[in-house]
């Protein structure tokens, strides 16, 4: 399901609403809204991951709980089906759908990002959840479908990598940014929290060769392992089928 991003401003007592025909394109719109006090809403890429049995990589937002349930049943899945869930990490935008999902037996999230004030936030939420807590470095969910931390939008952010029959595939969440530009030109701007921490989780994403990158706000985009990017990716979300291999890696395709 692909991200989208609406901008609400206050402007002289009116509001007004500005939107692009991208998230990339509707957040720089966002910070033109000159004069007024502007809100967004942002709704974020859900990934589904298929084959021996369906993965949710971040559920998105409350306000996506029918577009996902309807999503899911177009493509053959009862909501009701998925059993596991992968969270890039906690913020509501990408968590608050998750009771969408009742059929929920795994929510794997890392430790460092229970503790945050953003994750206390959903509290409602997290306390219904089946958790599955890592910790460290780098796992594995199943065969063929691993995590890294990856730190830097937010201190338990992990990434998420697909082996497909062809390529990797990696759900990166928000640890690109809001705008292309910071991660393709290897620029995060001046003042941007945590910006050492984004820079070292980008040299993880690009020493990790991935074929296909799935940012948290913004359209899935091929990258070669120079790092520099090859276009878009047409047709989001990016469905990666896995397939039963009997205990070896699994391959998603
Ligand atoms: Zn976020």
């Amino acid at each position: 399901m692909p991200a989208h991003r609406i901008v609400v401003g206050l402007l002289g007592g009116e509001v007004v609403e500005t939107r692009a025909s991208t998230p990339e394109g509707t957040f720089a719109a966002y910070r033109r809204l000159d004069g007024a006090v502007p809100g967004m809403i942002a709704w974020p890429n859900t990934v589904l991951l298929t084959g021996p049995e369906p993965v949710i990589i971040d559920p998105g937002y409350q306000t996506q709980g029918d577009m996902l349930d309807g999503a899911l049943r177009r493509r053959g899945i009862a909501p009701g089906d998925v059993r596991t869930v992968v969270m890039t990490h906690l913020h509501s935008d990408h968590l608050s759908a998750l009771p969408q999902l009742p059929g929920v037996t795994e929510v794997w999230v890392h430790r460092a990002e229970l503790d945050t004030p953003h994750a206390r936030r959903q509290r409602g939420i997290l306390d219904d959840a089946p958790l599955v807590v890592v910790e460290g470095a780098q796992g594995e969910v199943r065969p063929g479908l691993t995590w890294f931390h990856a730190p830097g939008h937010s201190p338990g952010h992990v990434v998420v990598v697909a082996e497909c029959d062809e390529s990797r595939v990696m759900a990166v969440g928000d640890t690109l940014g809001p705008d292309p530009a910071w991660f393709r030109n290897t620029a995060p701007p001046d003042g941007l929290a945590d910006r050492d921490e984004h820079l070292a989780t980008w040299r993880m994403i690009r020493a990790r060769a991935p074929a296909t990158v799935v940012p948290g706000h913004y359209a899935p985009f091929a990258i070669a392992q120079e790092g520099t990017t090859e276009g878009g990716v047409e047709s989001p979300p990016v469905r990666i089928r896995t397939r039963s291999t009997g205990g070896s890696p699994g391959h998603f395709t």
